[in-house]
C-alpha cells in the first residue's frame, strides 16, 4: 500500500482514479464471485473526491487518504446496509457508524461497499449466507473459507485492495488461508467491538486482511485504539507503526506445537508450514518443539462457548427493535413467527446448542466446564510464551474444499481446528500465505503471540514474507 500512498501523494493516481479501478473490477468480476453484498459507488466516489480536494490543499488526514477499502457486513456503517447476511436484517440501516468505520473515515478511505459472510458470522465456507454463496478466485467450485470469505475473495480478485473481516474462532484466518492473502486477529482487546454485530463477545475481535504482510500491519495501525463504549477494550491499544524492520529473527525463539501437526492435516499443508519455520530458522530464529496439550480440546470448548454466548447475543432479534417483523396474532406468535423465519439453519442450531448448555440443569456440564478448559488452554500457552516468542502452525487442516462437499456441520466446524485457541487465550494471531498445493490451491501459515506482541507477529510476518518470496523465486517452495 505503500506504493499507492506514494502514487497519491505525488499526484500519480487520484483517489477518484483509484476508486473507479475498483468499482470496475466489481462490476466485471464480482458477478462470479459474489464477495459483495452491496456496493456503495455513490459514497465511494464522493469520499474519493473529498480525498483528492484535500490532496490538493496539502491537507491529507493520513498516507492511506483515498485509498478505498470493503467492510465485512457484521460492521455497521451509516448510509450503507448491515444485514450480518441474514434475512432477520434484510435492508436494516445501522444509525450509527461501528468504531473502526469511524477510525476509517478519519484516515480519510472510501468504503467501496460491504462483504459476504455466513449468516451473523457463523461458518467457515460462505455459504450460510441467507443471499448468496461466494466464490473462491483461486478455482470457482471452491469455497472461499469463511465466515470473512467475501473479504477475503475481494482483496484475492482484486477486487479492493484490503478489507475488514471479523475474528470469533478464526473467520479472518481461515478465509485468508483459503483465498492466499494476509489476515490477523489483533489481540483481544485492541480493536473496538463498538458496532460490531455480536457474534461470541468474549472472543469477538476485527481485524485486517490484505495482500501483504505490510498492508494489512498499516491497516491495523488505523484501526487499533482505546474506546470508552467497548468495555473490554485495552488502554494500550493504540498501535504505532514502526519506524525500522529489523532484517533478521535474531534471539527471536519460535515454537512448534506438535500437537498442530498431526490428525487429519493435510500432508502437503504440514510440509509447506514445516519449509515455512525453516525459512525462520534460516532468519536466525531459535526453533523449538513445544506443547500445548489442551488444544486439542480448543474446539469442542469454543463450540461450547461459541453457542453459548450467542444464543443470549441474538435474543435481541425479536422483531420488536431491528430488522424482520412478522405480523402474528400476539406477541408470542410474533416472536416465534420472526425467528423461525428470519434465521437460518446453522443459526438456530447454535441459539438451540447455545439455550441448552446454559440451560440451569446442564449449563455445569457444559458451558462452566467450557469456561474451565478454557483456562487450561489459556495457561498452555502462558506457559508457552514464558519459553517462546512465536508458536508456528498450520492456519487450517486442509486447503479450500468444494463449494457444497461440508454437509456435516462437524466436518465444517473442524476448519477452526487450528484458529480458535488464539481466540479462547485473546492472543494476538496472524497468517500468510506460505505456497500451494498440487491442485494450486494456497496454504496458509499461523503465527501466534503473547497478549500485546501484534508487533511482532507483522515484523516475523515481513521477514517470512520476504524470504518465503526469494525461496520461491528458486523454486525451493
Ligand atoms: N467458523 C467459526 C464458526 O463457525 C468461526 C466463526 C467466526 O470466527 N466468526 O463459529
Amino acid at each position: 500500500m505503500n506504493e499507492l500512498a506514494q502514487k497519491l501523494s505525488t499526484g500519480q493516481v487520484t483517489s477518484v482514479e483509484l476508486v473507479e479501478y475498483y468499482l470496475d473490477q466489481i462490476r466485471s468480476r464480482d458477478g462470479e464471485i459474489g464477495a459483495f453484498l452491496h456496493v456503495d459507488e455513490q459514497g465511494a466516489l464522493e469520499s474519493a473526491r473529498a480525498a483528492d480536494a484535500r490532496r490538493r490543499a496539502g491537507r491529507p488526514l493520513s498516507p492511506w487518504d483515498g485509498i478505498p477499502v470493503a467492510v465485512k457486513d457484521n460492521i455497521c456503517t451509516v448510509g450503507m446496509p448491515t444485514t450480518c447476511a441474514s434475512r432477520m436484517l434484510r435492508g436494516y440501516y445501522s444509525p450509527f457508524d461501528a468504531e473502526v468505520v469511524e477510525r476509517l473515515k478519519q484516515a480519510g478511505l472510501p468504503i467501496l461497499g460491504k462483504t459476504n459472510l455466513d449468516e451473523f458470522a457463523m461458518g467457515s465456507s460462505t455459504e450460510y449466507s441467507a443471499y448468496h454463496v461466494t466464490r473462491n478466485p483461486h478455482d470457482l467450485s471452491r469455497v472461499p473459507g469463511g465466515s470473512s470469505g467475501g473479504s477475503a475473495a475481494a482483496v484475492a480478485a482484486g477486487l479492493a485492495p484490503w478489507a475488514l473481516g471479523t475474528d470469533t474462532g478464526g473467520s479472518i484466518r481461515q478465509p485468508a488461508a483459503f483465498c492466499g492473502i494476509v489476515g490477523f486477529k489483533p489481540t483481544y482487546g485492541r480493536v473496538s467491538r463498538w458496532g460490531l454485530v455480536a457474534l461470541a463477545s468474549s472472543m469477538d475481535q476485527i481485524g485486517p486482511m490484505a495482500a501483504t504482510v505490510e498492508d494489512a500491519e498499516a491497516l491495523f495501525s488505523l484501526i487499533a485504539g482505546g474506546d470508552h463504549r467497548d468495555s473490554t477494550s485495552a488502554p494500550q491499544a493504540e498501535y504505532v507503526l514502526p519506524e525500522e524492520i529489523p532484517d533478521c529473527l535474531e534471539g527471536v525463539r519460535v515454537g512448534v506445537p506438535e500437537e498442530f501437526f498431526g490428525n487429519g492435516v493435510a500432508e502437503e499443508v504440514a510440509a509447506k508450514v514445516k519449509a515455512a519455520v525453516k525459512l525462520l530458522e534460516g532468519l536466525g530464529a531459535e526453533v523449538r518443539p513445544i506443547s500445548l496439550p489442551h488444544s486439542t480440546y480448543a474446539i469442542d470448548t469454543y463450540l461450547t462457548l461459541v453457542t453459548a454466548e450467542a444464543s443470549s447475543n441474538l435474543a435481541r432479534y425479536d422483531g420488536v427493535r431491528y430488522g424482520l417483523r412478522v405480523a402474528a396474532a400476539d406477541a408470542a406468535a410474533m416472536f416465534k413467527q420472526t425467528r423461525t423465519q428470519g434465521f437460518g439453519h446453522e443459526v438456530k442450531r447454535r441459539i438451540m446448542l447455545g439455550t441448552y448448555v446454559l440451560t440451569a440443569s446442564h449449563h455445569e456440564a457444559y458451558y462452566q466446564q467450557a469456561c474451565k478448559v478454557r483456562a487450561l488452554i489459556t495457561q498452555d500457552l502462558e506457559n508457552a510464551f514464558r519459553q517462546v516468542h512465536l508458536i508456528v502452525t498450520p492456519t487450517t487442516p486442509s486447503t479450500a474444499f468444494r463449494i457444497g462437499e461440508k454437509q456435516d456441520p462437524l466436518q465444517m466446524y473442524l476448519s477452526d481446528q487450528f484458529t480458535a485457541t488464539a481466540n479462547l487465550a485473546g492472543v494476538p494471531a496472524l497468517t500468510m500465505p506460505c505456497g500451494r498445493d498440487k491442485l494450486g490451491l494456497p496454504i496458509g501459515v499461523q503465527l501466534m503471540a503473547d497478549h500485546f506482541q501484534d508487533g511482532l507477529l507483522f515484523t516475523a510476518g515481513r521477514l517470512l514474507e520476504r524470504a518465503l518470496k526469494e525461496a520461491e523465486a528458486v523454486g525451493q517452495l
